[in-house]
């Protein structure tokens, strides 16, 4: 195991990244910007590296700063967390360069999976169904039409190179399509520095399921189960649960059998998620995979008693996965996150920053906090607005909910709007509660999320 590593990361999961390193006896050093120099992570870590001011492109993307922050400091390893470099081949690359071992994938694996496009091509070749959609990037708006054509309407535009739910545009015609593709280059290309589109079929009322996986350099492979994150604001994860209310054992199978053929397939190494649409027939396809830690982990590591933190470290350093002989697992629980962020659900979730004058989290049997938050703590506008991971669990889905509703109402944040209510309002919801949710619930179901 390593003896001391860098933390290329801010917020709950600089802090969750620490907790885990420090339980394996592996010390710390977090890199933090102006901004966060009184943040948590700081004051928990055994030190400390300042490398620039607030905004995110002058100091946690800046990877010269970030490798010499390890030289300095004699880190052998840097966790990347999730945002920022962590699905950067580029940094990546810089680390293996410097002798330093970057906990996750090798740069190639990121090359290979972060390209969505390609991704998709890969995964067909071992064999994992995938979304309908053209093959690879489409150049020209005509190209685009001809593949719409095809496969019929409604078709979704997507950016090669996207992620967080940015980037993505349904066409419902081929008047809208033909607007659509050029916004949706020029679009792509400032987000994400490469104007490369592709085109999906627009699967109506699918759930997102997600597999987590683990895989290690001693041959192991295995899946961690199935995460439902059907509920989402415009493409972009609100609360999430495991298992899937949605699949039976039978699918539940299938899907992890898939995912580990798509990590045997590329000799993938590490943490990883493996992204999935099912749609209301129970058929599933592949639709990406994210090659780092997902801020849902939590409630993969409640149902099946493990630390994906604590696998990434081990499977950095060479060393088994612990739990390998425990496969394959099944869910011994339910659990469920709440991400907790700083935003006005009466006011279309508009961020919120400010300062938070009170701060009571919940606690009691089957309640985790994940957060970087305490009282006076100041929301800065320059970062993602979470401000805490409020993850429950029990024997059933209904004891989840119950203890959810319990936590939440424990849960007092003062200061700054938060997305609490939403929460409450979702746990009070018939249909959420039977277990009836896709991706559109929050539109068709809870008007848009605006209470
Ligand atoms: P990102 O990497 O930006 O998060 P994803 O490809 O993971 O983008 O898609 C995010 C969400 O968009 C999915 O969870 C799903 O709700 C929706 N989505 C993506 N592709 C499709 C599709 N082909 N049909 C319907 N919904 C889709």
């Amino acid at each position: 195991m390593f003896d001391k590593i860098l933390i290329a990361n801010r917020g709950e999961v600089a802090v969750r990244i620490i907790r885990a390193a420090h339980e394996l006896g592996v010390k710390t050093v977090v890199v933090y910007s102006e901004a966060d120099r009184d943040s948590l992570a700081v004051k928990l870590s055994d030190e400390a590296v300042c490398i620039g001011p607030a905004p995110s492109a002058k100091s946690y993307l800046v990877i010269p700063n970030i490798i010499g922050a390890a030289q300095i400091t004699g880190a052998q390893a840097i966790h990347p967390g999730y945002g920022f470099l962590s699905e950067s081949a580029e940094f990546a690359r810089a680390c293996a360069d410097n002798d330093i071992t970057f906990i996750g994938p090798s740069p190639e694996a990121i090359e290979q999976l972060g390209d969505k496009a390609n991704a998709k091509a890969t995964m067909a070749r071992f064999g994992v169904p995938t979304v309908p959609g053209s093959d690879g990037a489409v150049a020209t708006a005509e190209d685009a039409a001809r593949f719409a054509a095809e496969v019929g309407y409604p078709v979704l535009i997507k950016a090669s190179a996207g992620g967080g739910g940015k980037g993505m545009r349904v066409a419902e015609s081929a008047e809208e399509l033909e607007k659509m593709f050029v916004a949706a280059k020029t679009e792509a290309a400032n987000a994400f520095g490469n104007d490369e589109v592709y085109l999906e079929k627009y699967l109506s009322h699918p759930r997102h399921v997600e597999v987590q996986v683990l895989a290690d350099s001693c041959g192991n492979a295995m899946h961690l189960c199935e995460r439902d994150c059907s509920i989402q604001r415009r493409h972009q994860k609100l609360l999430e649960e495991a298992p899937s209310p949605a699949l039976d054992e039978q699918t539940r199978q299938a899907m992890g059998e898939a995912a580990l053929r798509a990590v045997r397939g590329v000799g993938y190494v590490n943490a990883g998620t493996i992204e999935f649409l099912l749609d209301t027939d129970g058929r599933f396809y592949f639709m990406e995979m994210n090659t780092r830690v997902q801020v849902e982990h939590p409630v993969s590591e409640m149902i099946t008693g493990s630390d994906i933190i604590k696998e990434q470290l081990r499977i950095a350093a060479g060393e088994p996965i612990s739990i390998a002989h425990r496969a394959p697992l099944s869910p011994g629980c339910h659990a469920i996150e709440f991400r907790i962020n700083a935003e006005d659900p009466a006011k279309g979730f508009m961020p919120c920053p400010g300062t938070i004058t009170r701060f009571d989290v919940p606690g009691g049997p089957g309640v985790r906090v994940d957060t970087h938050i305490r009282a006076g703590y100041k929301v800065p506008p320059t970062y993602d607005s979470l401000l805490a991971k409020l993850i429950v669990w029990g024997d059933t889905r209904a004891e989840a909910v119950a203890r959810g509703k319990r936590a939440l109402s424990e849960f007092v944040i003062e200061g700054v709007a938060t997305t609490i209510p939403f929460h409450q309002a979702v746990l009070e919801n018939e249909v959420f509660l039977s277990g009836e949710v896709y991706t559109d619930f929050i539109e068709t179901q809870m008007n848009g999320g605006t209470l």
